[in-house]
């Protein structure tokens, strides 16, 4: 197999470089995320980035197009989805199961997103398999193999010492081609697989949530919530937006769009003032009802690809795993619910 000394990886990066936008995860103090590489830039791969890979994609805010209105006439410049062939490095497995997620949202269903599609198209994708799983991750228990890169075009791991590539696809091999002056063949042992403590159980979980839009569970399930939104933002299933208008001078201006949250008060507000999901208790369930009911009705997936995030990172420790387990537990036809959430 292709590999390098872990000495190698800035040159490596920088021979992609020359050819691609590097999107690697960075850590520059408050979250890491995946940011554009630069020489100098030091990598993150001892843990998953606190910002999913889905911003490379789908970045959180983007400008869709500029209008100008003069008297009677509108007129509207589109911007040109970005077009710049990207290299994709160190997207963990979890994350990228997300990407087949956010594909069934952007490019089916008889409607495919310019610039989501462009960014997918123009994307070669490194995936780095885990070594050292978190104690928050459960992406076996939704079908993930930590240690496979389903979907990417190189999976790549490290065993201390050196990095190991695979092309698992023709565009995988062609990027390989462009550091072959600095790779040797060699075989790089697969760190050894860890069981993963946490475990949830989603079977007939759908099924069974569609008989509980009522249930008296969400009467107190909710009370912790204190609605901030971080679950959301940092899901990378996760895939709301809103479009806002940014008026310059002269009748000019352009649209945007930005990451949204089911968790926030106005995302459901309507403009004569309704909000069908006025309170906390409402937009609670809606989080869960849509990951672990709507979507898999409408995909066939679970919209949740056990990466922990939304658990290590919420506020007041609201855990999608321990919620699974009580929904699991309910009983449909108890109308006096549960009395709280552990
Ligand atoms: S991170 Fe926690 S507190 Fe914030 S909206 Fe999500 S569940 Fe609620
Ligand atoms: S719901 Fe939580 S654990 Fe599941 S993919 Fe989203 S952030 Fe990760």
């Amino acid at each position: 197999m292709k590999s390098i000394n872990k000495q190698k990886l800035a040159e490596v990066l920088k021979q992609w470089s020359k050819g691609h936008a590097v999107m690697a995860p960075i850590d520059e103090g408050s979250a890491a995320s995946f940011k554009k590489w630069e020489e100098g830039k030091e990598i993150q791969l001892d843990k998953n980035t606190t910002i999913p890979a889905k911003s490379v994609f789908f970045p959180q805010t983007e400008e869709l197009y500029e209008y100008k209105v003069e008297k009677d006439n509108l007129e509207i410049v589109e911007c040109a989805p970005i077009e710049e062939e990207l290299v994709v490095f160190g997207i963990r497995p979890c994350d990228l199961k997300s990407l087949e997620m956010l594909d069934d949202l952007f490019l089916t269903r008889g409607y495919i997103d310019p610039y989501y599609k462009a960014k997918r198209d123009n994307a070669v994708i490194v995936s780095y398999l885990c070594g050292k799983p978190c104690r928050t991750c459960f992406c076996e228990s939704l079908g993930i193999d930590y240690q496979k890169a389903e979907g990417a075009d190189i999976a790549m791991y490290f065993d201390g010492e050196s990095f190991g590539f695979i092309a698992q696809t023709e565009k995988g091999e062609n990027l390989l081609q462009e550091i072959a002056s600095l790779t040797e063949e060699r075989d790089v042992k697969l760190p050894e697989k860890q069981e993963l403590k946490l475990k949830a159980d989603t079977e007939g979980l759908a099924e069974k949530l569609a008989a509980m839009f009522e249930h008296p569970y969400w009467d107190s399930a909710y009370e912790k919530c204190i609605g901030c939104g971080a679950c959301t933002y940092l899901c990378p299933t996760c895939h709301c937006f809103d479009i806002n208008s940014h008026n310059r001078a002269c009748g000019t201006g352009f649209k945007t769009r930005c990451w949204d949250s089911c968790m926030f008060p106005d995302y459901t507000l309507m403009a004569g003032g309704h909000n069908p999901r006025p309170t906390r208790k409402e937009r609670f369930r809606n989080r869960f009802l849509h990951k672990l009911q709507q979507f898999p009705e409408r995909y066939g997936k679970t919209a949740c690809v056990g990466c922990g995030r939304c658990i290590s990172k919420c506020p007041v420790n609201v855990d999608i795993v321990a919620i699974i387990s009580q929904l699991k537990e309910v009983d449909i036809n108890d109308q006096q619910g549960m009395d709280r959430v552990g």
